[in-house]
């Protein structure tokens, strides 16, 4: 490190605090396009951006440019006391985009807040704090998100103001879904729902909060159609959907806009934060009118819908339709899987994903078992090779990659190259 950061980001920040690199701990000091350059002096493709919050990217002219014609203004108004047109046209856009009919948008300042105001509107609108939830799941870090967050490492209370009743994951490695076909997931899923409405709840439950493709849980995707086949039956007890676009959003699987249009439903509510923002903080939530109207008093977010993440946001969203970033997903996410695919190594346990969200599964060689060890490994030789990517899953053996959405076809082969020879490298020290 360039000076004693390290040391006094332990001295002063909390101890679960969480840093890649552990004593070789990285600060990114610059960022343009898809590459960042650390106080190490080194330069990287970055291939997590951030957990997928750079998602246009780094030093943007058309996102500097708005957020700088906002700032000339002096900024202006942060609080909900006066009209702020940017939030106005912001959410009708999102509203319009949404797919869910007569949308209302509420602004907040992270996905963490997003989910929050999520439960607490589908509570409110149910008169019931029951919540289905899934198991490998992550929602954010306030109390009620911390509940329905089913990951040990990230539930760090029990105290939970949510009666949560958990579901299988999709999860075709592992657990009760390991081995099955895409079809016996669906059946099987649908029969997991019944019976723990049956058993475990007392028949009032308000919602069901699920992540299409479950992002910290190392990208942990179930069939296309699950949560489908799952709003069939919430539906007859008049349960709500809130599906969480935090990672998915936004065109990043490439083949839809949001995680959800691959099953087939439309959600009560959604919630979204991370890449709109572009590094901004900015969340929120859009969702069917009558729900969103129902938290009975009057509730705001001073820092929510602030004009500058406001000016950020209609950047990246007029960025991203402009230059149909989720066609680039689609495309630069087809080489990267298609090359990780073409590895076929013993310590590749799967490789799977959707457009720009690919996560890669370690394992000891020719099993199943997770291997975080090796994992870190590969992870450390990725940086050493100029690339970051990201860590995850339950065990801490899941790479993940999900780049910016404007990766060029030139970087990703460059990433993929780096990748593919620290996997390679790490298998042959494991065999
Ligand atoms: N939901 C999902 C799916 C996430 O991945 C995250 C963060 O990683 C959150 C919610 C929480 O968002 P934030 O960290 O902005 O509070």
């Amino acid at each position: 490190m360039s000076d004693d950061l390290l040391a006094r980001h332990r001295a002063v920040m909390p101890g679960w605090m969480p840093v890649y690199y552990g004593d070789d701990a990285l600060e990114i000091v610059e960022g343009s396009g898809r590459r960042v350059r650390g106080a190490d002096g080194r330069t990287y493709l970055d291939f997590f951006g951030g957990v997928l919050t750079n998602m246009i990217g780094y030093d943007i002219p058309e996102i500097n440019e708005a957020v700088r014609k906002q700032l000339a203004t002096g900024v202006v108004h942060t609080s909900t006391l006066y009209l702020i047109r940017q939030q106005v046209e912001l959410a009708e856009r999102i509203a319009r985009v949404s797919g869910i009919p007569d949308a209302r948008v509420f602004f907040t300042n992270s996905g963490s807040e997003a989910n929050e105001t999520a439960l607490l509107m589908a509570a409110n609108v149910r008169r019931s704090n029951q919540i289905l939830a899934i198991k490998n799941s992550y929602h954010g870090r306030t109390f009620a998100t911390m509940a329905v967050t089913g990951h040990r490492s990230w539930s760090s209370s029990s105290l939970s103001p949510l009666n949560v009743s958990w579901l299988a994951s999709g999860d075709r490695l592992r657990g009760r879904m390991a081995g099955l076909s895409d079809g016996d997931i669906l059946d099987a899923a649908v029969d997991d729902l019944r019976e723990v409405l049956a058993t475990v709840t007392a028949g009032d439950v308000a919602a069901m909060i699920a992540e299409p493709i479950q992002g910290v849980g190392g990208f942990v995707a179930g069939p296309d159609g699950l949560l489908g086949a799952y709003q069939k039956v919430l539906g007859e007890h008049g349960i709500l959907l809130i599906a969480d676009e935090v990672q998915t959003g936004w065109g990043r699987t490439g083949e839809h806009f949001w995680g959800y249009q691959a099953h087939g439903v439309v959600p009560d509510l959604i919630t979204f934060a991370k890449g709109i923002g572009n590094g901004f903080a900015l969340g929120g939530v859009a969702g069917r009118a009558d729900v969103m109207n129902a938290v009975p008093a009057i509730s705001f977010s001073t820092f929510g819908g602030n004009p500058l993440s406001m000016a950020a946001g209609t950047a990246v969203l007029d960025y991203l339709l402009d230059h149909d970033l989720q066609t680039n997903a689609a495309r630069t996410g087809a080489i990267l899987l298609d090359g990780l695919r073409e590895l076929d190594l013993p310590t590749v346990g799967e490789v799977r994903g959707k457009g720009l969200m690919i996560g890669v599964e370690i394992v000891r060689p020719g099993t199943r078992e997770p291997d975080p060890a090796a994992t870190v490994r590969v992870f450390d030789e990725c940086r050493a090779g100029g690339l970051l990517v990201g860590k995850g899953g339950l065990y801490g053996n899941v790479l993940r990659m999900g780049p910016p959405l404007t990766l060029t076809e030139d970087e990703a082969r460059e990433g993929l190259a780096i990748l593919t020879g620290a996997l390679a490298r790490v298998d042959a020290e494991a065999r």
